[in-house]
Formats: C-alpha cells, sequence, structure tokens
C-alpha cells in the first residue's frame, strides 16, 4: 500500500517558481503548457499531468498536453487519457469545468466518479488534483495524478489556484496581443516572490521587483548597482556562485539554492532562489532569472524545533546522574537512559520489556513496592521518596526516586516516567555529619569550659552543657536570646562593644567577665574567646569560643593587689630602713627610708658588701640574722656625719624551707649605741666605786664575827643576815662587772665537771638564810644518776640563786617552793618553781631582757637578774624560759646539754 504523504512548502515553491518561470519565457501559451506540465509535475514529485480544453465547437473537455514521468507502467493511463472526453460534471476534469474550483482526490481508485479508475490502478497512482484556469472565452482544466495517497492541504489548493490564475493572465495578455514590455513588468511586479535577472557575466542585477527590495531591504536603485554576490552572506557565498557558473557554462538548465542574504540594516534573511539561464537567438547567455521566496521563518522554526530537540536529547543521555526511565502501564521498562545504565548497570537492551522489579531489594520487591509507588502515582499525580536499590551487580544504593503517571493527548493512561538519583554519597555525608556532630557535642559537653556557638551575624545558637550547668537556663530559654541577662551589668556593654569589634574585624574575641550563676546569687569571674571559622572563600561562617573560670585567679590577684598596697603603705610608714632582697643580695623593694639611704651612701641595686656578707652567712646556716647587741653595728657617713646602723635579716623561706630571699631590717643605732656604751660605763664604773667599800664591809663583818664577843641571839642573828647581804652584794657586783665583761666575749669561762645535784644543793645553800627570812619552805627534788656537767659553777650557781631569789622575792610568805633537776630529752633540766603571782604570757620573753621588769612590780629590783642569767646559760649553750600564768605561780627553767659540744 502507498504511502501518505503531505506536500512540503519548498516543493509548492518551486512549483510555483517554475510556472512564473516558465510563462516570463514563453511567447505563447501553447508553447509554455507542456513545459508547465512537466515543470509542477517535477516540482512536486508528481508522475502524470495533462491539461484538458473544450474543443471549440463540441461541449466536451478532452485532453489537449499530456505530460508523464519516464515509467512505462504509465503508458496504457495515458491511451486511456487521451481517448477520454468528458462533459460537465463527469469523471474529474468534468467536476472542475462544472464547478469551477480545484478538486482533490485523495485516492482515484476509491472515487465513484473516476471512469479512468482500472488504467490509473494498473499505473500505481492514487492521488489527483485537477484546477481550472478561467479564460475569457472558456476554460481549461490541468490534473496531476501522485503514485502516493496525498490528503488535500489548503497550502496546495491555493497553490493551484494560483497558478491558474498566473496562466490565466497569460493567456489574457497574449489574447490581447499586448505580449510587450508593459504585460511583463506587471507580471514581473505582480508575484508575492521576489525576481530578478542578473547579467551572466557578471552577476550584477539587470533588473528586480519590489518584492526583492523589500526582501533584502535595499532600493531597486542601489540594488542594481550590485552583484547578487555581493548581498549573499559569505559563508554561503562560494557554494552559490558555484552552481551559478555551473548554469552559466550550460551544464544545467537551473538551479535552486537555500542560503543567506545580508540585508542592508545587516541582519539575515534566509531565502529559497531558483536561477535559470535564458539563451539569447544565437543559443548565448543573454542573462539570467531568479525567483527568490522568503523562508525566514521557517528556517528559524526549524533551527528552533532542531535546536531543542537536540537539547533535550543531549539531557536526556548526558544526565548520567539521572536515570531516566519510562514503564507501560504494568511496570516494564519501555525505555533506559544512558544516565540509568550508569547507575543501575543493566544495559538498555537487557531491560527492556522486563518488570522493574529488579532493581528493588528483595525486601521492597516481596511487599510489591513497585506496585504501590505506580498505584500512588496515579492517583497523587506524583509519588516520591528515598529508598535502598539493587544495582546489577547486587550492590545496593540509596536513591531518590520520582514517579509520574504518562498519558497522551486524550488523557489515556500509557505507562510511568521514573527518574532515579542516586544519594549514596550524600547519605553517607549526612550520616558522617550526623557522626562527628555527635562527637562534637560529647566532646563539648565533656570540658569543664563553657563552649559555645554562634552564627556569623553574631548570634548565639550553641552552648554545651556546662553553660546550662552553671546559668540553670533550659534551651528555649537561650534561644530566646535571654542568655545576655546571665552578663554582670558593668561587663555587658564592654563586652559587646569587645564582640562587635571582633565580628565586624574579624579578628579574635576576647573578654573578661563576670556571669550569674544559677542561683542568680554569685557572679563568677570568666574568660571569654572566640575565634572565627571560615569557608573556603576565607568568609567567615560561625563562631566558637569558650569560657574558662579565672574567678579563683581574678580573687587571689585582687587579694594581691591590696596586700601589695598595704605592704606599701606600711613600709611607707615605717621609718625604719626595710629592703626586700633576693638570695643574691639583689634588691627587690625598698621603703621610702630605704630609699632614701641607698641614695645616701650611693647603692645602686645590692645592699652595702658588710650587710650583704650577713645575707650570705643567713642563706648558708639557714639561720635569721638578729643580733641583740651592738657589736655589728656598720659604720656609714651620712651628710658627712658618722652614723651606725644595726642590721636584722630574716630569711623567706618557701613551704620546704628553702631560702629564697630575705627581709633586710637596716636600723639607725646611733642614738642607743652611745646610751648603751654610757650605760655599760656607768654600770663598770658604779661596779667598781661600790666594790671597794663593800669588800671593806665584808671583811669588817667578817672579822666583827671572828672577834665577836657575846652577842644576844638576835644580834648574831642580824650580823649574820648582814654578812650574807654584803656576799650578795658582791656577787651582784660581781654579776654586773662580769655583765660588762661578757658583752665583749664569752672567755674567761671556767669550765668544770659538776653534778646536777651538788649544784642545786649549793644554790639552795646560798639562799637559805634569805629563804629562811622569808619563810619560805624550800623542797628539793633531784633524779639519782643525772650525768655530771662540764659548767662553769659561778655562772650556772648565778643563775640558780637568782631563780630562787626570785621566787623569795615574789611568793608570799610561808610559800612553798621546789627546785629540781631531772633528765630532758636536751640534756638536764633545772627548774623552781613557786606559788606566786605568776608573770602575764606577754612578758614571757621580755623579762630575759636587760632592765625589765614586770609593769606594777611591788618588789624593788634592777631588772638585770634574769638578763644576766639568760647570758649565762646561752654562754653554755643552753635553753632558758619560763611557764608561768598569773595566780598560778612561775617556773623558771633551763636546759643545759648533758654531752659538752666538742
Ligand atoms: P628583779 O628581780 O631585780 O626585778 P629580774 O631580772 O630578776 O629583776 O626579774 C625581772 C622581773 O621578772 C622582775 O622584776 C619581776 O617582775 C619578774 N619576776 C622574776 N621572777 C619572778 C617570779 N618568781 N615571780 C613573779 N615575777 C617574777
Amino acid at each position: 500500500m502507498a504511502a501518505t504523504k503531505l506536500l512540503q512548502p519548498e516543493q509548492r515553491l518551486r512549483a510555483q517558481y517554475a510556472v512564473s518561470r516558465i510563462l516570463a519565457e514563453a511567447a505563447t501559451l501553447l508553447e509554455a503548457a507542456p513545459k508547465i506540465l512537466q515543470a509542477v509535475g517535477e516540482a512536486l514529485g508528481w508522475d502524470f499531468g495533462t491539461v484538458w480544453s473544450v474543443e471549440p465547437g463540441s461541449l466536451e473537455l478532452r485532453c489537449a498536453e499530456l505530460w508523464r514521468a519516464a515509467t512505462p507502467s504509465l503508458a496504457e493511463f495515458e491511451t486511456d487519457t487521451r481517448k477520454s472526453r468528458f462533459t460537465k460534471g463527469a469523471g474529474l476534469p468534468g467536476r472542475v469545468w462544472e464547478t469551477g474550483k480545484a478538486v482533490w482526490i485523495s485516492d482515484v481508485s476509491r472515487d465513484g466518479n473516476f471512469s479512468r479508475a482500472a488504467t490509473a490502478a494498473k499505473a500505481g497512482l492514487h492521488a489527483a488534483i485537477a484546477f481550472p484556469i478561467r479564460l475569457q472565452q472558456e476554460i481549461l482544466v490541468i490534473e496531476f495524478f501522485s503514485r502516493e495517497i496525498c490528503e488535500p492541504d489548503e497550502a496546495t489548493l491555493q497553490m493551484a489556484e494560483t497558478i491558474g490564475s498566473h496562466i490565466a493572465q497569460f493567456k489574457h495578455a497574449e489574447d490581447d496581443g499586448r505580449s510587450g514590455e508593459e504585460e511583463f513588468r506587471a507580471m514581473f511586479e505582480l508575484a508575492g516572490s521576489g525576481k530578478c535577472q542578473t547579467d551572466p557575466a557578471s552577476g550584477r542585477f539587470l533588473r528586480v521587483n519590489r518584492k526583492l527590495c523589500e526582501i533584502t531591504g535595499y532600493t531597486e536603485a542601489e540594488l542594481l548597482g550590485m552583484t547578487f554576490p555581493q548581498i549573499t552572506f559569505a559563508p554561503d557565498r562560494q557554494k552559490d556562485l558555484e552552481q551559478f557558473q555551473r548554469l552559466v557554462r550550460g551544464e544545467c538548465s537551473e538551479y535552486t539554492i537555500e542560503k543567506r542574504y545580508l540585508r542592508k540594516d545587516g541582519k539575515m534573511i534566509w531565502v529559497h532562489v531558483s536561477t535559470a539561464l535564458i539563451l539569447d537567438t544565437q543559443g548565448q547567455p543573454s542573462r539570467t532569472v531568479g525567483v527568490v521566496q522568503d523562508i525566514d521563518l521557517r528556517k528559524r522554526a526549524e533551527e528552533g524545533l532542531h535546536q531543542s530537540e537536540e537539547r533535550y536529547r543531549l539531557i536526556l543521555e548526558n544526565a548520567l546522574e539521572y536515570a531516566i526511565l519510562t514503564l507501560d502501564r504494568e511496570g516494564r521498562v519501555t525505555t533506559w537512559n544512558s544516565g540509568a545504565q550508569h547507575i543501575l548497570g543493566h544495559a538498555e537492551q537487557e531491560i527492556v520489556g522486563k518488570s522493574l522489579d529488579v532493581i528493588f531489594t528483595p525486601e521492597d520487591a516481596k511487599n510489591g513496592q513497585l506496585e504501590l509507588e505506580m498505584r500512588r502515582a496515579l492517583s497523587h499525580g506524583r509519588a516520591q521518596d528515598e529508598r535502598w536499590h539493587l544495582r546489577k551487580d547486587g550492590n545496593q544504593f540509596w536513591a531518590s526516586g520520582l514517579m509520574m503517571p504518562l498519558k497522551d493527548e486524550d488523557g489515556q493512561h500509557l505507562g510511568f516516567l521514573k527518574i532515579l538519583r542516586d544519594r549514596t554519597a550524600h547519605k553517607q555525608g549526612e550520616e558522617a555529619l550526623r557522626d562527628s556532630e555527635a562527637r562534637f557535642r560529647q566532646l563539648a559537653d565533656s570540658m569543664p569550659q563553657i563552649i559555645w556557638g554562634a552564627r556569623a551575624d553574631g548570634s548565639g545558637d550553641y552552648f554545651n552543657k556546662r553553660w546550662y550547668d552553671f546559668t540553670g537556663y533550659s534551651v528555649g530559654m537561650v534561644k530566646a536570646g535571654s542568655w545576655r541577662n546571665v552578663f554582670h551589668p558593668d561587663d555587658a556593654e564592654r563586652c559587646t562593644v569587645a564582640w562587635r569589634h571582633a565580628m565586624e574585624s574579624g579578628q579574635p574575641y576576647e573578654a573578661e567577665c563576670r556571669l550569674l550563676d544559677r542561683n542568680a546569687v554569685a557572679y563568677r569571674w570568666f574568660l571569654a574567646r572566640a575565634l572565627p571559622v571560615r569557608n573556603d572563600a576565607g568568609e567567615i561562617v560561625r563562631w566558637f569560643g569558650t569560657c574558662t573560670d579565672i574567678d579563683e585567679k581574678k580573687r587571689t590577684e585582687e587579694r594581691f593587689v591590696r596586700l601589695n598596697e598595704t605592704l606599701v603603705s606600711v613600709m611607707g610608714a615605717i621609718p625604719d630602713i626595710v629592703f626586700v632582697t633576693g638570695v643574691d643580695g639583689k634588691i627587690e623593694f625598698r621603703n621610702p627610708a630605704g630609699s632614701q639611704f641607698t641614695r645616701s651612701v650611693t647603692l645602686n641595686h645590692h645592699l652595702p658588701a658588710p650587710i650583704q656578707a650577713e645575707l650570705e652567712r643567713v642563706v648558708q646556716t639557714g639561720e635569721d640574722h638578729l643580733p641583740t647587741t651592738f657589736k655589728t653595728v656598720h659604720r656609714f657617713v651620712i651628710q658627712n656625719v658618722e652614723r651606725h646602723f644595726l642590721a636584722r635579716i630574716l630569711g623567706m623561706r618557701t613551704p620546704d624551707r628553702k631560702i629564697f630571699g630575705a627581709v633586710v631590717m637596716v636600723q639607725d643605732v646611733t642614738e642607743f649605741r652611745l646610751l648603751d656604751e654610757v650605760k655599760t660605763n656607768l654600770i663598770a664604773t658604779v661596779s667598781h666605786e661600790l666594790k671597794t667599800p663593800i669588800t671593806s664591809l665584808r671583811t669588817a663583818l667578817m672579822l666583827m664575827d671572828q672577834t665577836r664577843g657575846t652577842l644576844t641571839p638576835k644580834q648574831a642573828e642580824m650580823l649574820g643576815i648582814a654578812q650574807a647581804e654584803a656576799e650578795r652584794l658582791l656577787r651582784t657586783l660581781n654579776s654586773l662587772l662580769d655583765l660588762t665583761r661578757f658583752e665583749d666575749n664569752a672567755l674567761g669561762m671556767r669550765l668544770e665537771t659538776l653534778s646536777p645535784e651538788d649544784l642545786v644543793l649549793a644554790a639552795v645553800e646560798e639562799t637559805r638564810a634569805v629563804a629562811a627570812i622569808a619563810d619560805a619552805q624550800v623542797k628539793v627534788k633531784v633524779q639519782p644518776l643525772l650525768p655530771g656537767l662540764a659548767v662553769d659553777r659561778e655562772r650556772i650557781l648565778h643563775v640558780l640563786t637568782n631563780f630562787l631569789t626570785n621566787a623569795i622575792k615574789y611568793s608570799p610568805s610561808g610559800g612553798e617552793i621546789l627546785v629540781q633537776a631531772r633528765q630532758h630529752e636536751e640534756g638536764v633540766y633545772f627548774s623552781v618553781s613557786d606559788g606566786g603571782p605568776g608573770v602575764p604570757r606577754q612578758y614571757h620573753s621580755r623579762i630575759f631582757e636587760r632592765f625589765f621588769r614586770v609593769p606594777g612590780t611591788a618588789k624593788t629590783g634592777a631588772g638585770l637578774g634574769l638578763s644576766i642569767a639568760r647570758d649565762f646559760v646561752r654562754v653554755h649553750s643552753g635553753r632558758i624560759g619560763v611557764h608561768s600564768e598569773p595566780g598560778k605561780g612561775s617556773e623558771f627553767y633551763f636546759v643545759l646539754p648533758d654531752a659538752t659540744p666538742s
């Protein structure tokens, strides 16, 4: 069966053009008719053409001209046609004659009013078109046949009308006998297409019509000065010229070309040009004639369609990330793009026709997932989901899918379109992100610091557990921005300014601030810090910050500052010179008096050499330097006056007793020293002065005792007392002289080994008389087998008798006094206890100072006894002290080491 076919626009154009050209060249219609049949037949691809005319005098149409393609099968039909006659209304030509209109028969073999049907069928002819040429007096009918079945179309019928009217016009002109230039011009201009005549040698325009001027945008005058290659778009020029030359050389009789003109306004326009050569009477090329059709719209539409089809194809084939496939209504694959092959592994030819179930996991396939999806797509217009799918190799991948129903124009359901996208990497990325986020949160929550995050605009969006613990806030409260209330009012402004600055400059943020704890009672100091996080482009995307609790540090710092200020004020108030030094004697701190001193003696940063030497000793021995005498004074000349200074050095020690520095107090003792000297000299002088008379007094009393007559017991007793007192006076004087001696050296000691008991008894014996007077009960308690001690008898006896006389003196009469000697861890312990008034604690050490007496003491005394006792014990490397409380009596003691140090 023959194929149905539609005529193409170019074919129509070519036919019209051919007719115009033939008519332009022909002198008479008779001459033109066979050419027209052939040209139109060839242009339209038809096989058989006839011109029917009414024979003068008859009422029948008969074949006037006939053309057929060179096909043998048409011969019989030709014979049939030539001998056919048609009255009005009969057969195809008769119908045209009757109606005066073009008639189209899609298939003559099925037409009831077609007499030549049998031969037409033999010849394989199907479609036929016939149209009238209405002349003034008569009518002609032109008829064409095609081997194809052609549906009637408006454009072709229109073309037939146009050709018919062209021919009619030509015939009129011919009939009127006016076949000159006028008529030609009229026809030349009449046509709807551009026309031109050119010089075959140069291609110069010889004649152009208005339509061509419209198409090219040039005026007639302009075009006549140009050649056709000049207005042809350069890329098309070569091809056009080649064909033109072939035409001129006679290698072809005409040619057509689709090419682009370059219009005067610069725009391009697509045209269809048919060119034929006209020879002169000598058979030489005289001119070419061209018919130009504007096909720009069509070309552009074609290009557009082509482009969009191409785009669609490219997208479909190159969308490797997308599997795009179609299914029939039962879920069998109908098309499968390269993306589908890429993602799912199946080749198109393997899978087309099979159910899409193969790409579902066994569970999903068992649950009828494909079926469910198709149903949902149908009911909702689309079905979308994410799930695991199966590749051909058995591997699974995560995919997001979309299914939509496919329908034809009438809404008939054809099948489904499915688009799948591999999202495995994305899903893995998401999981990894969730993982690392969880890890981060866990880590951040286990930190003792507060950790927080903020968006690039500075608004906080993350806080770790420590923050919530500290502030007592809930997540909602933080989101509402109320976290700002946590700042101490005095810090809020400062911190906001610093934060804004960080935000604008991209610099790290750092600020110290107080934050309110969850009970809203106390603020704690924090050091807040934050660093920006940047993206690859270097833009800040967010901030991460910490708040470190520095409350302890801050408060220690505050305490330290206060302490330091106190220290500086105290030091400033002390008139004595105070230095704080390192172990090397370098002065690290000095009070105002110290500064003045260093200026006066022009010291830089170190202690003066003699004091430095004392410091070195302290560092070496670990013992503070606290002189009690003026033996170690240093002399410095200050403002031309020699002054005496006494340095006391106290080591500053680490917890493990290592000395790391020292406090050096330098006292100006010039005046004290003078006084001391005066006093010492005075004592020495007075003692000497007193010693002579007391010695004589003692001698006199002794003589008196030896040479006495009869004395009353009372007199004898008085004499005894006088002798004892004289002895004591003498001893005191000796002590005083000793004292002045001892101030210079510890020499002059006469050591002998004595038993503690003998010493105790001797002392008791010495004080017996005084005790008797005071009615004191002296008891002795000496531990047996005490070791002998190497001591200076005089001095130790002085100590013991001093203790005893004090006990007697300060106790109420009849009081009990206990003298003891016993073993002690440091040596032998000697003590004298009484039930007297006792010594207030604050005076315990001072009573051993020279001339010190407890204020308010009733009994007279010099305040020297205990100080001398202390000196005497010390030269024995012993220790002296008192245990006493007011109202509970006193125990004065000293301990002597039992082995004398070698
Ligand atoms: P004096 O006894 O000459 O005053 P001391 O040096 O012997 O000088 O004693 C110093 C001071 O100690 C005394 O003035 C006295 O106030 C106090 N004192 C000494 N012994 C005793 C004691 N046994 N009971 C109470 N006070 C005492």
